[in-house]
């Protein structure tokens, strides 16, 4: 019990040693300090999570630990990642000037928009959102490794590809760390239990849900047909995510460059502030938040158990988060563009699903 408790401890403080140590980009973000000067982000994210789990990799090959080691502790692992969002949460809020809010409020939401610390070694939303990456990433390989150890006569190639795609998801994440300083999470969100419980116990436990029930069991019936068939939808969703996200991301940063070399940005404007409406932002408003649920449903399917009601749990998640979330963003929106915000709702008529919704 003890050492899964301590595990996420072990996995957390190797993450951020690693992300101090290792050589790092260093980017200007979308976010405005208090002197009004972009903040500044060291990215290593993508060669933590490579050394991670390259250690963890060689430590099983040694017998130093097994490969379903994060199965094997996964109850107690989780509660410790619990336990540690906790303290986290107690750490980051109490110490810091009250919003003027209600302690309760503050506890969940946060007080501080953008900590960072060490001038600016560590940030603490970046450093979250890796620490989740990397530990999700070591439960879906324990996970699908236990499902091979465990069935050596029903080995499901489902759970290999699911546990690959979201090797895939995570370190793509990581590949485009930079595009993810201009999202909602960087300049609309308070760092509190909401984002501390979401990245350090949330995300890495819970988007895992698929495997905490089909790795115990044998594998199902599932032909080549139907994993070719997840793969497509996974990568389907993954080009109207990715793809709106790096087009907006260039959109901000290089206002003229086509996206993708296809996409001239086309746009609303009042001649001082410019949205977008071309791409992959004229299909609809956010239709990169249509892409999560996509790529959801085919991890949730490449397990091969569609009638089982655990691995639906991770796309309904995304049905919940992203339909309000959207309905925030577009208030935040219509308060800061105006005229011009209902110009583009004009324009681009669908919240998220074209032509339905
Ligand atoms: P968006 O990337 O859609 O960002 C919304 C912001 O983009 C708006 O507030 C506005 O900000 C700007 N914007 C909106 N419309 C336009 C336009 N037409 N032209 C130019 N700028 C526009 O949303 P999020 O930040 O919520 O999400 C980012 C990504 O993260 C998404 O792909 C989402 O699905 C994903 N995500 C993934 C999660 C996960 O667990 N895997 C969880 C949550 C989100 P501004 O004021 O800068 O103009």
């Amino acid at each position: 019990m003890l050492v899964g408790l301590l595990a996420p401890l072990v996995v957390y403080a190797l993450v951020l040693a690693l992300h101090v140590v290792l050589p790092a980009r260093v980017v200007d973000g979308y976010v405005r300090g208090p002197e009004g000067r972009p903040l500044r982000y060291r990215l290593n994210g993508l060669a933590v999570y490579a050394a991670v789990l390259g250690l963890y990799a060689t430590a099983c090959r040694l017998g130093v630990v097994p490969w379903d080691f994060f199965w094997q502790h996964r109850v107690a692992s989780a509660l410790g990642a619990v336990g540690l969002r906790l303290v986290f949460t107690l750490v980051i809020v109490l110490p810091a000037p009250s919003t003027g809010r209600g302690l309760l409020a503050e506890l969940y939401l946060g007080r501080l928009e953008n900590p960072q610390w060490r001038g600016g070694v560590v940030d603490a939303k970046m450093a979250l959102y890796l620490v989740g990456a990397v530990q999700l990433a070591l439960n879906v390989v324990s996970f699908a490794a236990h499902q091979w150890v465990a069935h050596p006569d029903a080995r499901s190639p489902g759970a290999v590809l699911h546990a690959a795609l979201f090797v895939f998801f995570t370190s793509e994440y990581l590949v485009f760390e930079e595009v993810h300083l201009y999202t909602y999470d960087f300049f609309a969100e308070r760092v509190g239990f909401k984002l501390g419980w979401g990245c350090l116990a949330f995300y890495p436990y819970f988007y895992a849900v698929g495997l905490w029930s089909a790795a115990a069991e044998p594998a199902p019936r599932s032909s080549p047909a139907w994993l070719v068939g997840c793969g497509g939808l996974f990568a389907a969703g993954w080009i109207l995510s990715r793809g709106a996200n790096l087009q907006k991301f260039w959109f901000k940063t290089e206002p003229k460059r086509k996206a993708f070399g296809v996409f001239a940005p086309e746009v609303v404007t009042d001649g001082e502030r410019s949205l977008l409406v071309s791409g992959f932002w004229g299909l609809s408003r956010h239709v990169n938040y249509l892409g999560e649920v996509v790529m959801a449903t085919g991890l949730a399917l490449s397990l091969g158990r569609p009638s089982d009601p655990w691995p639906w749990l991770y796309p309904l998640y995304y049905v919940a988060l992203l339909v309000p979330r959207e309905r925030d963003d577009e208030r935040r929106c219509a308060s800061k563009y105006g005229e011009l915000w209902g110009r583009y709702t004009a324009r681009v008529p669908y919240r998220i699903v074209p032509f339905l919704y």
